[in-house]
């Protein structure tokens, strides 16, 4: 299914139509999120799961609040990056792992061999992995959230708004607009 959402920007409405009333396709709307083995392998890759747009970080660290290519705010809700944190943990933990088994098969057959060279690459891991996997470990709990829970109207509609500001060069003044969603029925761009 082609990826309709990250177009939503592009109708072609100047920015002095702001004020207008937005329009929406039902496709915008309905679509059924991607798979999950899309979701995972955008997450994977530093890539927004929900458009698979790419550079979404400003250097190793920053990541942008909203997706460049469709517009969706990441963090959804206050917090809501801690997930993050935990599939750090996870990929460190994981990598551990398979040194200290790597290093018992190792015990097995070396009997001699010292624990000084793996507690040091231990400790290297436990630093620089982390630091490493910091930007995919967001971007993998991004594709679990928009995975277990699709984006609402809302959030659909403040996405597009924020795309298609972003197309005309301001993306860094629609930051902290607040996280009130339309009211029913408006579907209103931002005036102003
Ligand atoms: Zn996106």
């Amino acid at each position: 299914m082609p990826q309709g959402g990250a177009r939503v920007g592009k109708r072609g409405q100047r920015r002095d139509h702001w004020s207008v009333t937005r329009e929406l396709s039902v496709e915008d709307v309905i679509q059924g999120k991607p798979t999950w083995g899309t979701l995972l392998r955008r997450g994977a890759t530093k890539r927004c799961p929900r458009c698979g747009a790419g550079h979404l970080y400003r250097g190793w660290f920053k990541m942008k609040e909203r997706c460049p290519g469709c517009g969706m705010r990441f963090e959804r809700e206050p917090g809501f990056f801690v997930g993050a944190y935990l599939i750090n943990f996870a990929i460190t933990e994981g990598m551990l792992f398979v040194l200290v088994m790597g290093f018992v098969f190792w015990k097995d057959q070396h009997p001699d061999a010292g624990v000084v060279v793996p507690v040091v690459i231990g400790i290297s891991i436990g630093v620089v992995a982390p630091i490493l996997f910091y930007p995919f470990a967001r971007t993998i709990w991004s594709a679990f959230d928009v995975g277990m829970t699709p984006l609402e109207l809302g959030e659909i509609v403040e996405a597009a708004d924020a795309a298609e500001a972003s197309e005309v060069g301001v993306e860094d003044s629609v930051g902290d607009d607040g996280r009130d969603g339309p009211e029913p029925g408006s579907l209103r761009g931002r005036s102003g």
